[in-house]
């Protein structure tokens, strides 16, 4: 397959959005690029850029969201690497011939009306991986 362009982002799960910009934006001064909620997901986002890459802190907005559930089980902590990939309809066609496991068989609509897919952490070494295309 085409390999990815470069990481796209880093997101990492937190109890608080409030709590956690103390560190990312005060302490180690990243410039804050907003916060976005997304309802689909039951998470409100808050990015911060560096470089090309961003980092975006995930906070639940409901009991039965991913990041809820991933809080309970695990903490805080990271919670995915994303990929910036050229073609996402490619990149999972060869995902799945390559035998990885796809949460998201078709690309979906993510933050930044980004193009997003997920891979099953199962088949991706405990990582959940996603793979995001730009418009
Ligand atoms: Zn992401």
């Amino acid at each position: 397959m085409q390999p990815p362009i470069g990481i796209d982002h880093l997101g990492i799960a937190v109890q608080s959005l409030e709590e956690a910009t103390r560190l990312y934006g005060d302490v180690l001064g990243l410039a804050c690029g907003g916060t976005e909620e997304i309802p689909d997901q039951k998470v409100r986002v808050t990015f911060f850029q560096l470089g090309d890459v961003r980092v975006e802190l995930l906070e639940p907005t409901a009991e039965d969201s991913p990041i809820a559930k991933f809080l309970d089980k695990k903490g805080p902590g990271l919670h995915h690497v994303a990929y910036r990939v050229a073609d996402l309809p490619a990149t999972l066609m060869a995902l799945k011939a390559a035998g990885v496991r796809l949460i998201d068989k078709t690309p979906r609509t993510g933050a930044h009306g980004m193009q997003i897919a997920f891979a099953h952490p199962k088949s991706t070494g405990g990582v959940l991986t996603e793979f995001c295309q730009q418009k």
